[in-house]
């Protein structure tokens, strides 16, 4: 019997993404801001529709819009981990890393009631250090590498990568990776973002990110009997008139082709469980 699940996942970054960034006047700040209206717009259409999502939310956001990630939990989304400053921990020393995966650590208990399962990197980047650290604190699953598009896999630790050398695979450890891609990410879509001469077009028009979306849903179907497919957004960017008509059109779309919404903890531990049978 074929299965395909989808992960709606939202990261919540607000403030964050920003201040890590170092944009800290009152126009970036207020960009940040508008996530929280993009938030209950998204709590609101995810009721609709019945469908339970995750939610990777940075400490920052936990403890400056504590009432709108009330919201979000109520609901009855997971809330997974994404650091607490929005800084990557490739950036981070292992003790400063373990200490920002602590502090939102208690964050999200104090919301949740327990620590969370899953995370996912600010940038999608890790260090040398946190597989090592995430299966030190309890996590089951890790959602920030690309190594598949529709299939779970277990994280390696110790890989010895050489410019002028074969690599050497370290061994698997029992943390699940739950692979993300940029192209199933509104972001880089999406936002217009300039900083010194780079600058990130975005805006693109939302019928085409709909149409690439479906269509890797599409092919999991053809090709894999079970699958599992992560979209990821963020409620300042898809929280948009025409974004959030895209985000609606593209739930239509996936349920009348045989999706089943998941959260990324239940799918991450359905995986685990078909490996184990
Ligand atoms: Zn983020």
């Amino acid at each position: 019997m074929s299965r395909h699940i989808v992960c709606l996942t939202f990261d919540f970054d607000a403030l964050s993404v920003f201040i890590a960034q170092g944009m800290t006047t009152p126009t970036p700040i207020s960009r940040g801001e508008f996530g929280v209206v993009g938030a209950e717009r998204i709590v609101a259409l995810l009721k609709r529709h019945g469908i339970a999502s995750t939610w990777f939310i940075p400490g920052h956001t936990l403890e400056t819009y504590a009432e709108a990630c009330r919201k979000v939990f109520d609901a009855g989304h997971e809330i997974g981990h994404h650091g607490w400053t929005h800084v990557s921990p490739a950036k981070l020393s292992r003790e400063q890393e373990e200490a920002e995966l602590e502090r939102a650590n208690e964050s999200i208990r104090r919301l949740t009631g327990q620590y969370a399962r899953g995370y996912r990197s600010p940038a999608w980047d890790l260090s040398a250090h946190t597989v090592d650290l995430l299966l030190k604190h309890g996590f089951l699953y890790d959602s920030s590498m690309m190594g598949h598009d529709y299939m779970p896999y277990r994280a390696r630790q110790g890989d010895v990568i050489a410019l002028a050398a074969p690599a050497i695979f370290g061994a698997e450890t029992r943390l699940i990776e739950m692979p993300v891609s940029w192209t199933l990410d509104d972001y880089p879509h999406f936002e217009f973002a300039r900083a010194g001469s780079a600058m990130l077009p975005g805006l693109r028009p939302a019928s085409g990110v709909l149409e690439n979306w479906y269509d890797d849903f599409d092919y999991m179907t053809r090709i894999m009997g079970w699958g599992v497919i992560t979209y990821t957004c963020h409620p300042l960017v898809i929280g948009r008139g025409h974004r959030m008509l895209m985000l609606e059109r593209l739930i239509e779309k996936l349920r009348a082709r045989g999706a089943v919404f998941s959260t990324m903890e239940a799918a991450a531990r359905e995986w685990a469980a078909l490996r184990a049978a």
